[in-house]
């Protein structure tokens, strides 16, 4: 499903140049359920842009479902995205203008689909995320969980085959992060990959696999252990 290999990133600006991801390699399979945790600054999301598709490498390959990725920039690579791949941010990244099924819409629009068409699937995955009943509300007339949920059901509406989000539980409170948990768990067990990054160890623990990043490299890739009954 993912599969990297040697990858570095090195952001330039100016004459100055960052290399923060230093030669990483990694393999996600189709079904796996992935935390990345490790210090701040260690590249966690600078590897999650590259993961969705949302910024290019500095060198290494990527290949993503088969394709490889690595090269492909810009608008082919916006489209790689909007077909394979959904996104949830921390800070959700709803347009605050429009409702929560227009939000919602948004990316099956890019993909193409007529408005009927668009509206009925927004509509299925506010449902699937418990709003059902709130999807003529604006971004600033709910709550943060469910603004995140909202965020979930953007980045589900084209059914896409991983699931990536950077601290999706990061700017909630215990609940309302329990219930993205169970949103997210709902998915891994219906075959969504998800590769998400955290700060908490109890979120991490909801996964079944927890890998740590140190200075751009991955530092301990391990699988969590299921306490019996649990
Ligand atoms: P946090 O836990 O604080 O979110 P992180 O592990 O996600 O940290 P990154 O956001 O990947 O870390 O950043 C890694 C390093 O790259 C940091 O030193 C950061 O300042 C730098 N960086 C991130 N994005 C850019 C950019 N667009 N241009 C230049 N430097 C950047
Ligand atoms: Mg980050």
């Amino acid at each position: 499903m993912i599969k990297v290999n040697d990858i570095v990133k090195i952001y330039k600006n100016g004459n100055m140049e960052l290399k923060v991801l230093k030669g990483l390699n990694l393999e996600v399979k189709e079904g796996e359920y992935v935390a990345f945790m490790g210090p701040s600054g260690s590249g966690k999301s600078t590897l999650m842009n590259i993961l969705g598709c949302l910024d290019s490498l500095t060198s290494g390959t990527y290949i993503l479902d088969n394709q490889d990725v690595s090269t492909i920039k810009g608008d082919a690579l916006a489209d790689v995205r909007n077909k394979k791949i959904g996104f949830v941010f921390q800070t959700f990244n709803l347009l605050p203008k429009m409702t929560a099924v227009e939000n919602v819409a948004l990316p099956a629009l890019y993909a193409g689909l007529k408005k009927a068409e668009r509206i009925k699937k927004a509509t299925e995955a506010l449902e699937s995320v418990g709003l059902g009943e709130r999807i003529h509300h604006k971004p600033n007339e709910m709550s943060g969980g469910q603004r995140q949920r909202v965020a979930i059901a953007r980045a589900i509406i084209n059914n896409p085959k991983i699931l990536l989000a950077d601290e999706p539980t990061g700017n909630l409170d215990s609940k309302s992060g329990e219930e993205v948990l169970e949103i997210f768990k709902k998915l891994n067990d219906n075959r969504t990959t998800i590769v998400m990054v955290t700060h908490e160890e109890d979120v991490a623990e909801h996964c079944k696999r927890i890998i740590r990043l140190k200075d751009g490299v991955i530092e301990k890739d391990e699988l969590v252990q299921r306490r019996r009954g649990v």
